[in-house]
């Protein structure tokens, strides 16, 4: 793909050099959009590896996302971007189906004629639940929903019996017990986020994946911004971020010399800002630690053969220790993975949890002893490889009247900006939604400064 070059790079030296801190989705979507601006911009992460979240690894022979990503039908601003980057031919769709694990039986919900024979819920149950979810999919003042707790809002509308045996067991699955805290916008994101999807396409739920997974995004976004002279920094975890006399800042780097920047983008977890970033102030530094973050252990296994038709198993069941079985087959062609299945058993829990202090050893045995419960023919000699993944700062959970917590990302420091995924407020986290927030930070809360250092650079 041919790139168009900025004209300014033989002026490169004095142009205000920006940094971004974080080498995900997020931050590389930033850095693109400054690049083909012409902005001078370091992007620095602290791991080996670009991508974050949506970052890759090695399970067994296969390169695969650490965490499982599918694309919906409705993700514009994601599709928009593989599309940019040269990537929509190997965008591939497919028609998934819904399971649920509940009372120690797996079930079909992928279809309406399936949620009508649901033996949990009695008719009125089912009803009243059919009924919330088209009309929290009706709803547009999502702000009002940031006023009430999520159970509250789900019991009043669905009633406490659907309540009690559907969703407070997948609120839980989801939140942990952080769900007692929890807005209702964080369900109505949610709902309006499937019932979009479901509306753009055939009334059918699509998923779709780009092939090679977020390596192939990944690798191609780092080509681009190499080719529009980005200076990418990998292993420079960031440790302090000092403003200097001369309005500068001056980055610290664990185990690396410092550097220094005329204006920085934090695009990392709240609570590096409040670590890294001495010059917030005790206001910011307070509201940053107020926002609860949920965490995620994540096992990906490579088995012999699938273990189920559904992409998502939604899991009701309290004894079972993981929130749901993702199969990867079910939307990805099964070459990517040498003709083996990819399976993902997700646990969200909060960023304090125990289950982060538990051994590999202890979660492999309680996930596969799990799985030989719930699938009569699942066969650990199956298993090739298993990985876990733990990460304590994945989402920032919507607490009530979370939009007034967050302080305005243009800091209270000058020419220091917070643009990260905790500002996501009209939905759940998503890499549509990362987009989102990096882009329509260029148009708001950068768009001053950019165009300040677009004209100092062309003087
Ligand atoms: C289990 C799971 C499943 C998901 N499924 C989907 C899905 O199906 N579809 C979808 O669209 N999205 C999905 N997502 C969400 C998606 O992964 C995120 O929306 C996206 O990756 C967030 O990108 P980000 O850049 O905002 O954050 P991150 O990816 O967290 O990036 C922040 C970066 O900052 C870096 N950093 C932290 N501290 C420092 C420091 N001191 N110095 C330098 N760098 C630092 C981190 O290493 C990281 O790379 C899923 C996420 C998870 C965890």
């Amino acid at each position: 793909m041919i790139v168009e070059k900025p004209e300014t790079t033989s002026e490169t030296s004095q142009q205000t050099k920006w940094a971004i801190a974080g080498g995900g989705m997020l931050g590389l979507t930033l850095a693109l959009r400054m690049a083909k601006q012409g902005h001078n911009v370091t992007l620095i992460e602290a791991a080996p590896s670009l991508g974050g979240l949506a970052s890759v690894w090695k399970l067994g022979d296969v390169h695969w996302d650490r965490h499982y990503h599918v694309t919906l039908l409705s993700d514009s601003r994601l599709l928009n971007l593989v599309e940019e980057i040269g990537l929509k031919e190997d965008l591939k769709w497919v028609e998934t189906k819904t399971g649920f694990f509940t009372n120690g039986k797996l079930y079909s919900m992928s279809d309406t004629a399936e949620f009508l024979k649901f033996p949990p819920l009695n008719l009125i149950e089912k009803l009243r639940l059919g009924g919330t979810i088209f009309y929290a999919s009706k709803i547009k003042n999502w702000k009002r929903l940031e006023k009430v707790k999520v159970a509250d809002w789900l019991s009043r509308w669905s009633g406490k019996g659907t309540f009690k045996k559907i969703w407070e067991p997948l609120l839980k699955a989801k939140l942990g017990e952080s769900y007692h805290r929890t807005a209702a916008s964080f369900i109505w994101a949610h709902i309006s986020r499937m019932y979009k999807a479901r509306r753009t396409g055939l009334k059918k739920e699509m998923f779709g994946y780009v092939e090679g997974g977020y390596r192939s995004i990944i690798n191609r976004m780092s080509d681009l911004l190499e080719e529009l002279n980005v200076d990418i920094r990998v292993d420079h975890p960031i440790s302090k971020i000092k403003k200097q006399e001369d309005g500068r800042f001056k980055i610290d780097f664990q185990g690396r010399d410092s550097e220094t920047f005329d204006r920085v983008i934090m695009t990392t977890p709240n609570s590096i800002m409040s670590r890294v970033c001495e010059d917030i102030s005790a206001d910011e530094k307070k509201r940053f630690d107020k926002v609860e973050y949920l965490g995620i252990v994540c096992a990906s296994l490579l088995l012999k053969k699938p273990i189920s038709p559904y992409y998502v198993t939604n899991i009701t069941d309290t004894w079972v220790p993981m929130t749901a079985v993702i199969e990867m087959t079910t939307i990805v062609d099964t070459d990517e993975f040498g003709g083996r299945s990819l399976v993902y058993l997700p646990k969200y829990v909060p960023a304090d949890h125990e289950l982060f202090d538990k051994s590999d050893e202890e979660i492999q045995e309680s996930f596969l002893s799990a799985l030989e419960t719930m699938y009569s023919d699942f066969d650990r000699a199956n298993v090739e490889a298993f990985n876990i993944s733990r990460v304590r700062s994945v989402m920032a959970i919507p607490t009530l009247n979370y939009s007034q917590l967050l302080p305005p990302m243009k800091s209270s420091v000058d020419g220091l900006f917070y643009v990260n995924s905790s500002y996501i407020l009209r939905g759940n986290l998503n890499v549509n939604e990362t987009i989102t927030i990096a882009e329509e930070a260029m148009e708001t809360v950068l768009s001053a400064e950019l165009e300040r250092s677009a004209v100092a650079t062309s003087k």
